[in-house]
């Protein structure tokens, strides 16, 4: 089955780390986050589809000047051709990256060794994610992969994103104590964008008091531990 791609950026250098890459946004995604920011990438049928063809043309003409390819969404796992999209990829010489909220944990498994980097979007602490995502057993999903990611060695990122007017600075200390009892050793944490949400009149988001001293205890729990903006 073809992978349904909505989008492409054909060059950046901060979406794998240290490479130059190329993103394919996948269409499709099954949760809603409020402040997810390509909501036009939720709907399985998007209105810019890219053929993959056409990827593999220009992935083609770009051999020996990009390094990775990363699968972004929407949520690449979703989709059934995933790993063979992925598999052709590393025919063509290149590494592959995976953007990922570990939607569905078995197909997390499958395209594991598959990738060379992951970037793991952790929604929330335990017990908080159904809250972001508005779907009902995503929590256990997301934990589910997230143990899977970490279990197989793959380098990865984890990140997540604070909308202020959806955590507070103390479920962000939960969540990152948490991932400290995983053995979690990267995580990167980035601020929601206001404005172009799924969740319209999401924003503005207000700044909680004491983030200096929060992002210095966070800094002091992991071996790498970025705040992106
Ligand atoms: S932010 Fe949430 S809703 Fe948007 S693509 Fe990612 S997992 Fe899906």
């Amino acid at each position: 089955m073809p992978i349904q791609i909505g989008g492409m950026v054909p060059l950046t250098t901060i979406d794998y780390p240290d490479h130059l890459s190329c993103v394919l946004f996948c269409q499709g995604c099954a949760w809603r986050c409020h402040y997810c920011h390509n909501p036009e990438l939720i709907a399985p049928v998007g209105s810019t589809p890219v053929a993959w063809d056409e990827v593999l043309a220009f992935l083609h003409k770009r051999q020996g000047l990009l390094q990775a390819v990363v699968f972004s969404g929407g949520e690449a796992t979703l989709q059934p051709g995933l790993p063979d999209a992925m598999q052709q990829i590393r025919e063509l010489g290149f590494k592959v990256g995976l953007h990922t909220a570990g939607i569905k944990p078995t197909a997390l498994a499958k395209v594991l060794p598959l990738c060379d980097w992951i970037g793991f979007d952790v929604k929330a602490a335990r017990g908080q994610v159904d809250g972001i995502t508005q779907i009902i057993g995503s929590d256990a999903a997301n934990w589910h992969s997230l143990q899977l990611l970490l279990a197989s060695g793959v380098a990865y990122e984890c990140r997540t994103t604070v909308h202020w007017n959806l955590l507070q600075p103390d479920d962000l200390h939960l969540l990152a104590r948490q991932l400290q009892e995983q053995g979690v050793q990267r995580f990167v944490v980035q601020q929601a964008r206001d404005g172009h949400t799924l969740t319209p009149n999401l924003g503005p988001q207000t700044q909680p008091a004491g983030l200096p001293e929060l992002w210095h205890e966070l800094g002091s729990m992991f071996e790498h531990f970025m705040l992106r903006s």
